[in-house]
């Protein structure tokens, strides 16, 4: 459905159903599939055909939504994994070993960055983290010999720093490697990485695809542009034969675009089985249906809670990349013109105090860790994710006391601007 808008493709893309099947995308519930001869079979078991045998690795229900998705970000093949967290190791894990060199962007999800910073040391891969906002020579300085992927987020959780995906791209380019973006908080409704230069794309579908606190899952994008084969050294295991593999050689087999995904599929999937339960992934499959309107509403209610914090005396300050006055505003405008999400984060000029107070006043608003659902949640994370932490160890880690990181969802925004202003009125001295 490449021909049509962004909002056609979330309702129908991915699964097209024939004469008489069924409407909605079935859920084939089954750990394995039938085969009339064990030549069929083998077949598939040598990538000469394609079809489905072990949901550990594939499963049809996951794929038309994974198809979905990779039409909706321009991309040419996706795969569905059961986590964010697996999506983006498995993305990193397709194209690193042991002796590689990963170059990323420092402001990224906490549990990205201890992914790759101190599990995927333990595998012998080694990272540089740079400041999404560092100068091009900057970047370009923190690359070695061996680095074999660059990474980074479109809209960082939670500091939502934006990512100038246009200029990262061309100096990993430059560099002979992809870059890998984690697009999660826009959705391919507010950005297309690809259409800028990224190569692999990234989600948490947990948030905004999912929108309902349903499901965890992840998805992986190809773009299928990067030349693998170009840069053969670089990349061994999809340029030389794997011996895992019947000595198949995916970027020769499959061409650019099939090597990646059907590399992460054959050989991490049948390895490591974060597989996607197919439920789930019908779960992400509504999600997605709606996933243009509510985004558009999650915009419009974050813009109007930044704006109204924003002039509220009792605020000290606002992150939000809509405000004019945000650093970002300039780039959100380039990658964000429909706007960027629903998640807005502001510091209380009463530190910890103030925030305990506003947050035990909120009667709307939940307090939870997740972000990016329907329904509007709030957190500080002085008192709760960080709470281990002193003042000053958290103005240092960029987390002052007073800091909130408030999601908002689709409901009115009216109601939620009244409550967090009956919670600001609850704060005393
Ligand atoms: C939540 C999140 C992840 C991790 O996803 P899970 O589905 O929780 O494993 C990765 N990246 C970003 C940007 C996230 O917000």
């Amino acid at each position: 459905m490449s021909d049509f808008k962004i909002n056609t493709k979330c309702v129908q893309a991915g699964y097209r159903p024939g004469n008489g099947e069924p409407r909605q995308v079935p859920i084939i519930q089954s750990t394995t599939f039938k085969y009339n001869s064990s030549e069929d079979m083998g077949k598939l078991f040598d990538l000469e055909a394609t079809g489905y045998f072990y949901t550990r690795l594939q499963n049809p229900t996951n794929d038309f939504v994974a198809a979905k998705i990779a039409d909706m970000e321009g991309g040419c093949a996706a795969m569905l994994t059961s986590s964010g967290q697996a999506a983006n190791f498995f993305a990193l894990f397709n194209i690193c070993e042991c002796g590689s060199h990963i170059v990323s962007s420092s402001s990224i999800y906490g549990g990205t960055f201890n992914l790759i910073a101190v599990t995927m040391k333990k595998m012998g891969i080694d990272v540089t983290f740079v400041s999404p906002d560092a100068t091009e020579e900057e970047i370009e300085a923190a690359f070695k010999e061996n680095t074999r992927a660059c990474f980074g987020e479109t809209i960082a959780n939670p500091a939502l720093t934006v990512f100038d995906i246009e200029k990262w791209a061309k100096i990993a380019h430059k560099h002979g490697v992809p870059l890998i973006v984690d697009n999660t908080f826009p959705t391919p409704v507010n950005c297309r990485p690809i259409e800028w230069g990224a190569d692999i794309v990234t989600h948490s579908t947990t948030k905004y695809m999912d929108g309902h606190g349903a499901a965890v899952g992840g998805c992986i994008v190809d773009s299928g542009k990067f030349d693998w084969m170009a840069h053969k050294d670089k990349f061994p295991g999809l340029c030389e034969p794997d011996d895992s593999y019947h000595g198949i050689t995916y970027a020769e087999k499959f061409g650019k675009e099939g090597a990646f995904i059907t590399k992460c599929t054959a050989q991490l999937m049948r390895d490591f089985g974060s597989i996607q339960s197919p439920q789930n992934a019908y779960l992400l499959n509504l999600g997605l249906e709606s996933l243009h309107v509510r985004m558009a509403r999650h915009v419009e209610n974050a813009q109007a809670m930044a704006e109204f914090l924003e002039a509220d005396p009792r605020v000290k300050s606002v992150s939000y990349s809509g405000l004019k006055s945000s650093k970002y505003y300039e780039l959100a405008q380039k990658y964000l013109p429909k706007g960027g999400c629903g998640v807005v984060s502001f510091e209380l000029k009463g530190g910890r105090k103030a925030a305990s107070q506003f947050m035990a006043a909120l009667k709307l608003i939940a307090i939870e860790t997740h972000v990016a659902d329907a329904r509007s949640c709030c957190l500080n994370p002085a008192t709760s994710t960080h709470r281990q932490l002193t003042d000053d160890q958290l103005v240092a880690a960029g987390i002052p006391a007073g800091l909130i990181r408030l999601s908002c969802g689709i409901e009115d925004k009216e109601d939620l601007i009244a409550d967090v202003k009956q919670a600001l009125d609850s704060i005393k001295e």
